[in-house]
């Protein structure tokens, strides 16, 4: 087994593999390669802040094109992880896993194993979960080998699917969002747009219906789609109309990069709320053009950290469902205190977020060097 912190110029792909100056930049502790040639894993652990507590953050499956993609993805989510439990008022850092290759080829029982090894020789300075491609019976397998893994199945003690917890953080943010923008909470008659109604979308509904809210929907599964429509009376749109019919609220749910130049010019709302991670495009320019159309915008990170809670809590054997959905709660506030910072600043929701983040992480981190 070989663990090696990344090299200056150990990716040969393309010029910009200088890994410490990329590491310095977004301030990184460690960069972490993993190869094993009989199961032809090549991960890599990107672990971004071990200030508050281990670096958490899930595994990402992806057959990326270049050895350099796949560190540039790794050391953009560990940050963002960072700053997602930063914000969540959790006691974990920030980090983040990439698996390189073809799900459908290289998944085994052994190949999961071997990476678990990887994970546990790091003494849980990072714990792992499931991300896109990662299904709970691989992280079973991690689990042999580890016990720095988190978001296992209920029925053998873990917290189960986060996306319905993530949904009930959505409902929080965007109860936060109107708030701001509307002077009360209540979605009574808003008409919200929901893009994507996958495992947290479709769960994300209920919550809006029983505010008689007017729900509009779009997905690329159709079958999805009318089985909302049907079971909590959504009205359906085109994936392009979502972006311009009249609405109140937006909340993206399926992908990221929604919110660009594109985008940004056809958006007829007030708020936009949802789950999709990444939903900036570019974070200072589209932030900055939504806060010139007097959207008010609540940062996805914040907004969708729910799950991160719920794990967080498996993985220090904290986990209490009607305690974790209490703390859930809590998005609705830190929403208002990231718009009201933002305002009085003078700046974007976004980087309101990321410095009320590097606040909490500094002061906490002072206060650990003084005992
Ligand atoms: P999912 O894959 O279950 O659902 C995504 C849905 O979006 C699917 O129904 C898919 O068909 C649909 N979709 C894909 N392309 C679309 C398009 N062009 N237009 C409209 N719909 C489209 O994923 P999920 O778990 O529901 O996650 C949704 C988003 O929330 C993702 O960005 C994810 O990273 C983020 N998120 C999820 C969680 C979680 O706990 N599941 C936690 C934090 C963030």
């Amino acid at each position: 087994m070989i663990t090696k912190s990344a090299e200056a110029k150990a990716g040969t792909d393309d010029g910009k593999s200088d890994y410490f100056s990329r590491m310095s930049e977004l301030d990184h502790e460690q960069l972490v390669f993993c190869q094993d040639n009989e199961t032809g894993l090549k991960a890599i652990i990107a672990i971004h802040s071990t200030v508050l507590g281990p670096a958490m953050g899930g595994s990402r499956m992806w057959n990326y094109a270049t050895t350099e993609a796949a560190v540039t993805d790794a050391l953009r989510l560990a940050r963002g992880m960072t700053y997602k439990s930063a914000m969540a008022g959790l006691n974990v850092g920030g980090g983040k896993a990439v698996l390189i290759g073809d799900p459908d080829v290289l998944k085994s029982e052994t190949y999961f194993r071997r990476f678990g090894k990887f994970i546990e020789s790091l003494n849980g300075k990072y714990v792992t979960a499931g991300d896109v491609n990662i299904t709970v019976k691989d992280l079973s397998y991690i689990h042999a080998e580890t016990r720095h893994v988190t978001g296992l199945p209920e029925n053998v003690g873990g917290s189960g699917s986060s996306s319905v917890i993530t949904a009930y953080g959505t409902y929080m943010g965007i109860k936060s969002a109107a708030k701001y923008a509307y002077g009360q909470d209540s979605l009574e008659g808003k008409k919200i747009a929901v893009q994507g109604v996958g495992s947290v979308g479709i769960n994300l509904l209920p919550y809006l219906k029983k505010e008689n809210a007017k729900i509009y929907i779009s997905d690329v599964d159709t079958a999805r789609l009318q089985f909302a429509a049907r079971e909590y009376g959504a009205h359906i749109v085109s994936q392009e109309d979502i972006y311009q019919i009249e609405m109140d609220i937006f909340a993206p749910c399926a992908l990221g990069a929604v919110i660009n130049d594109v985008t940004i010019n056809k958006l007829k709302c007030n708020v936009i709320a949802g789950a999709a991670n990444n939903q900036l495009e570019h974070e200072e320019k589209h932030g900055e053009a939504l806060r010139q159309k007097a959207i008010v915008y609540v940062p996805d990170f914040v907004v969708n950290a729910g799950g991160i809670m719920a794990v967080a809590a498996e993985y220090f054997k904290e986990y209490n469902k009607a305690f974790i959905y209490q703390k859930v709660e809590n998005i609705y506030t830190a929403c208002t205190d990231i718009l009201q910072y933002a305002e009085t600043n003078n700046i974007i929701a976004q980087k309101a977020a990321i410095l009320l983040a590097e606040q909490r992480i500094h002061s906490i981190g002072n206060l650990k060097k003084s005992m």
